[in-house]
């Protein structure tokens, strides 16, 4: 299949090599030249992995469908719930719980294969991973790309910007290819040096005599989005097979948003024919896409808050990029909007073409988020994190229409502070936090996150953002 940048049609790479580089050399996004239909009613029965490689072979026709088969039965095989995705229906609403992967965070279901499809695209050549990460992204991304051969992996996370669990997380990982650094500077100082870096000629050149060429592991990646359509639509089938909806009538979808990854997912798989509604983008303070998406001005000039849910912490969200690509069509003015949005930290575009692609936007206070989490803990015994939270308050302002799917990015457990605290839990200590939330709600503990305490922490440096440009050209001179 043929991927274009977004920013230049004429731009083209099969799926193997816009997998192998991440963004298109003009600094673009790669998107499908189609997004193919897909007879999702099909695959009521099928398991999570089965669906995945029918999925994937429809990006990816290059991989064999064997090969695909094997990768998705290896990366989902160990999840810590039977059918991969965890559910739990509230009544108007059913929750998606996508955290029961190895780091606990729905980052696992991109980055669990996206390191078999890369390392599968290189065909021998040594690639390095560069990754700017809010929290979940960079501890995912390690376990994925831990000791896989002929890579390695760089992440950057924002010292003091994310929970002392996710940097306990990144700071306890194992493996011999693996670096990561904290830097002073917040995610979006992290993920503007990385694109700086991948558009650098002389790093890439220096890279090239080395020997080494650079990727990406952030939603950029193409091969990183479309593993993330996979989830909708089995969680679409898991209503049907509930009874809670009938096979082909419409759900909203609710989705706590970052870097607009998750929920582009959404909207591809609804083009694919997966019948969604409205998609519901649900913001912290950090609400640029609130606004963006009530007026079609983006507009990234404005005060960055550290929130309690911290993957969302972004202004300048990638995959807003792909998005125009849809709603404007191919060659409307993306990269002169891009440009305006480095030079003046703005663009706009028309509200029409926002509306009529069903995208709503809301966004939730700290406080909000930590009283949905009380609300519903007390009312149905169920416990969110703090992402999820504002999913659910999202929810809550849309006013439901039809039956809505709310997607859960992280476990409770991620973020102890904020939960214990919404719980009347008074407790400073980390893990005592766990073990309190534990005893109270009856919800275990992942064992990945109960073990980081026992395990060395392996990385301490922090680093200024000028210095990520040296580290990530480790061993180019040797
Ligand atoms: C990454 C992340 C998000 C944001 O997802 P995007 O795809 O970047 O929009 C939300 N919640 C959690 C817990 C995350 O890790």
């Amino acid at each position: 299949m043929q991927y274009y940048s977004t920013r230049d049609r004429s731009q083209i790479a099969d799926e193997k090599e816009a997998i192998f580089r991440g963004p298109a050399p003009d600094g673009g996004l790669y998107v499908p030249e189609t997004l193919p239909k897909f007879s999702y009613a099909d695959f009521l029965d099928a398991p999570y992995p089965a669906l995945a490689a029918a999925v994937l072979a429809q990006f990816f026709p290059a991989f064999d469908y064997d090969a695909l088969s094997f990768w998705t039965q290896a990366a989902y095989g160990d999840f810590r719930t039977p059918g991969v995705v965890g559910f739990c229906d509230l009544g108007e609403c059913t929750v998606a719980e996508l955290f029961h992967g190895p780091t606990a965070a729905f980052k696992d279901f991109a980055l669990q294969m996206l390191p078999r499809l890369m390392s599968a695209s290189a065909e021998g050549r040594r690639v390095r991973i560069l990754t700017a990460t809010s929290g979940d992204t960079g501890k995912a991304a390690l376990a994925g790309f831990q000791d896989v051969e002929n890579t390695d992996i760089f992440v950057f996370y924002p010292a003091g910007g994310v929970s002392p669990m996710q940097m306990r997380q990144m700071a306890t990982q194992q493996g011999k290819n693996v670096h990561v650094y904290a830097v002073r500077g917040n995610f979006d100082d992290a993920q503007r040096t990385v694109k700086e870096i991948f558009a650098d000629e002389g790093i890439r050149r220096r890279g090239e005599e080395a020997g080494i060429a650079f990727s990406s592991a952030n939603s950029i990646n193409i091969g990183r989005l479309v593993p993330q359509i996979v989830y909708y639509i089995y969680s679409y089938l898991e209503l049907v097979r509930r009874g809670t909806i009938e096979m082909g009538e419409k759900v909203d979808v609710a989705v706590p948003t970052g870097n607009f990854g998750n929920i582009l997912a959404a909207m591809y798989a609804k083009e694919m024919s997966l019948p969604i509604g409205d998609f519901i983008c649900a913001s912290n303070r950090n609400n640029v896409l609130t606004d963006f998406i009530r007026t079609g001005v983006y507009d990234a000039n404005r005060p960055f808050y550290k929130t309690t849910s911290p993957s969302m912490d972004i202004l300048v969200a990638s995959n807003i990029e792909r998005y125009l690509h849809r709603i404007l069509g191919r060659d409307y003015k993306i990269r002169e909007r891009i440009d305006a949005l480095k030079e003046a930290g703005k663009y706009s575009v028309p509200i029409d073409a926002i509306r009529r692609s069903k995208l709503v936007g809301y966004w939730s206070g700290d406080a909000e988020a930590e009283a949905r989490i009380r609300e519903v803990f007390e009312r149905d015994g169920y416990l969110m994190d703090p992402h999820t939270a504002v999913a659910y308050d999202g929810m809550k302002k849309h006013g439901a229409a039809r039956h809505v799917l709310v997607m859960a990015t992280a476990s409770p457990y991620k973020f102890p502070d904020t939960v214990a605290r919404a719980l009347g839990i008074d407790e400073d200590d980390e893990r005592a936090q766990l073990e309190k939330i534990e005893a109270l709600s009856g919800v275990p503990i992942p064992a990945p996150l109960a073990a980081v305490f026992d395990l060395p922490l392996r990385f301490e440096d922090t680093i200024d953002v000028e210095e990520m440009r040296t580290v990530v050209q480790e061993g180019f001179y040797d």
